[in-house]
């Protein structure tokens, strides 16, 4: 039995590299590829949201001299080729799934609307939502809240290379506890990092939960869909 219908994965960039410092690691998104297809065949409607930061992020860009909107576009770009080798691994386990992009670009994929998105998951294919928002100066940590509360899903996880949300970062401060559940205020009071503010606070707003759970470990993703303990709830 299955606790959610239709989610969006977010996947960071950075995940993607693996033990690499740079890039895609094959084998990570491989590994991806094959927790994501295990879900799609249960059925459950998935759209992802893949960052860029193992390409480049428009922040760190700036500090180096580039012009803010321009590294952000840059940026906006490391997700359209993050998103497009998770949909040629996705394709390699025989997952079918689209690209649909924030900006307009094609053939490389199709303009994102909320309608084509529907269709897209009705239709039972994986729907990754490259380019982010479309705009500088936002994250695709945003840009998931943003899809998540347009698609409407059920949920929003967060995979990361950590279990959950901690009292302290536990790979700093060795007492540091995980939260089984914590609402989005107290997350706020406690400054913990689970998102960016304002991908938090739309959250927050539009009652959109958050599961933050490692997707490095196999078999977590169906885990949480089975309603398992991994990860922390983070709700209003
Ligand atoms: N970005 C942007 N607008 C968006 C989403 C992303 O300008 O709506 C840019 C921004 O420069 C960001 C980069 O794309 O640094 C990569 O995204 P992000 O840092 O969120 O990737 P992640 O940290 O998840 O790998």
């Amino acid at each position: 039995m299955l606790k959610f219908k239709r989610i969006l994965l977010k996947l960071s960039g950075e995940s993607l590299m693996g033990e690499q410092q740079y890039g895609i690691d094959q084998q990570r998104l491989a590994d991806y590829a094959e927790q994501i297809k295990e879900i799609a065949d249960l059925g459950v409607q998935i759209g992802i949201v893949i960052g860029g930061g193992n390409i480049f992020r428009g922040l760190s860009g700036a500090t180096k001299g580039f012009d803010r909107v321009k590294g952000d576009q840059m940026g906006m770009l490391a997700t359209v080729i993050n998103s497009l080798a998770l949909n040629s691994a996705l394709q390699s386990v025989g997952c079918k799934s689209r690209v649909l992009t924030a900006i307009r670009m094609e053939p490389i994929g199709e303009f994102y609307s909320k309608d084509r998105a529907i269709e897209v998951l009705e239709r039972g294919e994986v729907a990754i939502f490259s380019a982010g928002t479309g705009n500088p100066y936002f994250t695709t940590d945003t840009g998931s809240s943003l899809r998540g509360i347009e698609i409407e899903a059920d949920v929003m996880l967060k995979g990361t290379r950590v279990d959950g949300v901690y009292t302290a970062d536990p790979e700093k401060d060795l007492t540091a506890t995980r939260f089984e559940k914590i609402t989005f205020d107290e997350v706020h009071q406690r400054d913990l990092k689970v998102m960016d503010l304002t991908a938090t606070a739309m959250c927050k707003e539009n009652n959109l939960p958050i599961i933050v759970f490692n997707m490095d470990i196999k078999g977590n993703l169906k885990k949480v869909l089975e309603g398992q303990s991994v990860g922390t709830y983070v709700y209003r």
